[in-house]
């Protein structure tokens, strides 16, 4: 089975948006056995679009069409495609019904022009849009698959998930052979090589379940993946060799599949009934902003200070002054003070203190950009590490709440272990 993806909106063709539609839907296809040969974008324009539909009707079966479903003159997806089929839109009041009602439960204005979300190609199948208006639609003509969805990406993701997805897995059936089935391990504290040598041998030898090692921002992912009858049959097939890399990688694996690092951290500290609080200078509160992605935060993570000059670090944080005159800000010491000052003042089991220079400016031959101190202050100790860290002002920022992460899921983990 062959598909091809029509992104439709002439933002992409300007740069203004990234087309990270495509990305989405080529991966889920690609799992579902599908042969992607030919992604188009084409601007919000009738003509053009048909003439799109018109090609890739031609050398695919399946068109999975994004963008231009909104209520507003330029959004043409919909109409045009119906005109390119010869076949007709009409209103289904129940959806006419339900638009209405959402437009009143948020408190915004009807106008007349939104009652085409609410028309459809009879016999298609209406795809839900369950965070916004613009409703979704699939049908089938002849052997040939259409599907309309949404440009937002949270829209899109979400609609093709819960009713493309399965309304696909029905209706192409006997097409669908031999699914593609991955799961990911995540890794962090070692790099892309040093993974690729403790691996070696099982990435050398891989045949029918392949592995493939990316190395993303904070992480390495190790995808092994293999064509299954269901996920039952995939769990089976992959159980050896996920049980040899796990028994080789236990520092390492932090989670698996949809489970961010962030989540790792907060089943580890939820496990060990453990609270946490923060008091970072050159991250700037971003740390706190990662660990409080996760809903039910609360339960571990108690607050944070940031102490980004030097008065704070003294008169709110309580660093002696004396310290930050002995050493200064960047220094062991004061990144240990940070995290032992955090943890008592808030009463927390763990305190974690990161101090360091961002750049570009503020660099010293002694103390480089780049140069972060990330301590870790627990109810027997307090261990303070020191990093180099390279790239530009975000990366570095980045990498040290990373290494944070990693130290605090080190220490419970080993607490784990025990
Ligand atoms: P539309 O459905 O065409 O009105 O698009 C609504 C929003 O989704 C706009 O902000 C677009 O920039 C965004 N959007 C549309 N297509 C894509 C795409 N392929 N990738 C990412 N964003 C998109
Ligand atoms: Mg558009």
């Amino acid at each position: 089975m062959q598909a091809e993806l029509i992104s439709v909106g002439t933002e992409l063709l300007l740069g203004q948006t990234l087309n990270t539609n495509v990305k989405f839907l080529s991966e889920q296809l690609a799992f579902l056995g599908i042969n992607i040969y030919f992604h188009t974008t084409v601007g919000d324009n009738r003509e053009r679009l048909r003439q799109a539909l018109n090609i890739a009707t031609g050398r695919a079966d399946l068109i999975v069409l994004t963008g231009g479903l909104g209520p507003t003159e330029d959004d043409l997806t919909k109409e045009t495609l119906a005109e390119f089929l010869q076949l007709p839109l009409e209103i289904v009041p129940a959806e006419l019904e339900q638009l209405k009602t959402l437009f009143k439960k948020s408190d915004f204005k009807w106008t007349d022009n939104n009652a085409k979300q609410a028309a459809f190609i009879p016999s298609s199948c209406i795809l839900k849009n369950e965070i916004g208006s613009a409703a979704g639609m699939a049908l089938k003509k002849g052997k040939h698959g259409y599907i309309i969805l949404p440009g937002p990406p949270r829209e899109m993701t979400r609609m093709f998930l819960h009713y493309a997805q399965p309304w696909l897995k029905e209706k192409f059936q006997n097409e669908l052979q031999g699914v593609l089935y991955s799961r990911v391990l995540k890794f962090m504290g070692i790099t892309e090589s040093g993974l690729e040598v403790l691996l070696e041998d099982l990435l050398q030898q891989q045949k029918e379940i392949t592995l493939a090692l990316y190395a993303k921002m904070g992480e390495i992912q190790l995808r092994i993946t293999t064509r299954a009858k269901n996920e039952e049959d995939f769990a089976q097939k992959i159980a050896a060799v996920v049980k040899e890399i796990k028994g080789r990688t236990p520092r390492y694996l932090f989670a698996e599949d949809q489970v961010t690092l962030t989540e790792a951290v907060a089943q580890l500290l939820l496990k060990n009934k453990l609270t946490l609080s923060t008091a970072e200078s050159c991250t700037g509160g971003m740390l706190a902003e990662c660990l409080t992605t996760v809903s039910g935060s609360s339960e571990f993570y108690l607050g944070s200070i940031i102490s980004y000059a030097n008065s704070v670090k003294t008169q709110v944080l309580g660093v002696s002054s004396e310290l930050l005159e002995e050493h200064g800000a960047v220094s062991q010491e004061v990144g240990s003070a940070m995290a032992q000052r955090i943890r008592a003042l808030t009463g927390s089991d763990l305190g974690v203190g990161i101090t360091g220079i961002a750049g570009p400016g503020g660099g010293t031959p002694e103390k480089p950009v780049g140069l972060v101190y990330i301590a870790l202050a627990t109810p027997d100790t307090t261990i303070c590490n020191k990093y180099h860290f390279i790239g530009d002002r975000e990366i570095i920022r980045r990498r040290s709440v990373f290494r944070a992460y990693y130290l605090i899921w080190e220490y419970l983990k080993n607490i784990l272990d025990e």
